[in-house]
């Protein structure tokens, strides 16, 4: 089978429907935590396989011999590495004929704090000597436009001044995953994924400006400042001191830029221009 973590999350659920147009439902597993919202999924024939990154015993069944093995990663920045591990073990045990894992862009040369886990996740899977994929993501277009209503009403506030992101929409990075889970020759490779072309937090300002007919200013801060924000705004605080070091050590640095071209080439067609992102989310 081919076998999807995170699948009731919102990466993993674009890749399973993307699996579900390409190969028979029968051959598609979805590891989730949560049987009650999968149940659409199971009802469409997608075999359910219910594990908890945060209990490893949970995923001695979640794998048989031969399966490939999307590892999306979990959204607990910080302690994500002993989870993953639980998924990298059950995967060797099992034996698995190989491991995809979604990471960021740069690999092991990100230097920036998000990217740690990424670094040792992808490490891991070295170690345990299984084929593996690494698809280091970009940023997702929907970091921002999720924000919408938000700028619409307050602006744009970053601390990432001109540097460029090269980011694409979350449906683009999920029809590369389902690329390197359908098709033969992506065994033991990495992908750095990114939108074609990179804009910047002003550039994004005034592209929503132009399609909302609302002003809508972006305003560059100081780090504090932005901690601030995001803490005010109910982020807790460990997570915002990971967000605002994403803005001044990566961004700022151009280390979210991109520009291999590697997403376009995948999935065979341009990537999600991020005006097409914003006008996607006004229309909601
Ligand atoms: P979501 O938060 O929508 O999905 C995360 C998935 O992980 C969910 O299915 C969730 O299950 C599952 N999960 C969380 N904790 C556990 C656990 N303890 N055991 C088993 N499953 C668990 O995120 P996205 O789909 O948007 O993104 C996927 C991943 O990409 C994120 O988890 C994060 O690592 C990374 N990311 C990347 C970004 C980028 O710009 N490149 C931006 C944001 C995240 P449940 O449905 O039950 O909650």
């Amino acid at each position: 089978s081919i076998v999807v973590t995170g699948a009731t999350g919102k990466l993993g659920l674009l890749v399973v429907e993307g699996l579900l147009r390409k190969v028979p439902a029968d051959e598609v597993a979805a590891v989730v935590r949560d049987a009650a919202k999968a149940a659409p999924l199971a009802a469409r024939g997608v075999e359910l396989r219910i594990a908890d990154y945060d209990t490893p015993d949970t995923f001695s069944e979640a794998f048989n011999d031969g399966d490939v093995v999307l590892l999306v990663s979990s959204p607990d920045a910080g302690r994500r590495v002993p989870q993953h591990r639980a998924v990298i073990d059950a995967a060797k045990e099992a034996g698995v004929a190989r491991l995809v894992y979604t990471g960021v862009l740069g690999g092991p040369e990100a230097n920036f704090a998000l990217a740690e886990d990424h670094k040792g996740t992808e490490q891991a899977i070295l170690d345990s000597g299984l084929p593996w994929t690494f698809l280091r993501n970009g940023w997702y277009s929907e970091n921002y436009t999720e924000q919408i209503p938000t700028q619409l009403e307050h602006g744009v506030v970053g601390s990432a001044g001109d540097g460029k992101i090269g980011s694409a929409a979350r449906e683009d990075y999920a029809e590369a995953a389902v690329a390197v889970l359908t098709e033969p020759g992506h065994e033991n490779r990495s992908y750095e994924l990114s939108g074609d072309q990179a804009w910047t937090l002003p550039e994004y300002a005034e592209e929503l400006s132009r399609q909302s007919g609302t002003e809508v200013s972006y305003t560059d801060v100081p780090p504090d400042t932005l901690k601030g924000i995001l803490t005010g705004a109910g982020v807790p605080e460990a997570f915002a001191d990971i967000l605002v070091d994403v803005d001044t050590s990566a961004i700022a640095q151009g280390l979210l830029e991109g520009g291999s071209g590697d997403l376009a080439r995948l999935i065979g067609r341009p990537t999600t221009p991020i005006a097409r992102s914003i006008s996607a989310a006004l229309e909601r």
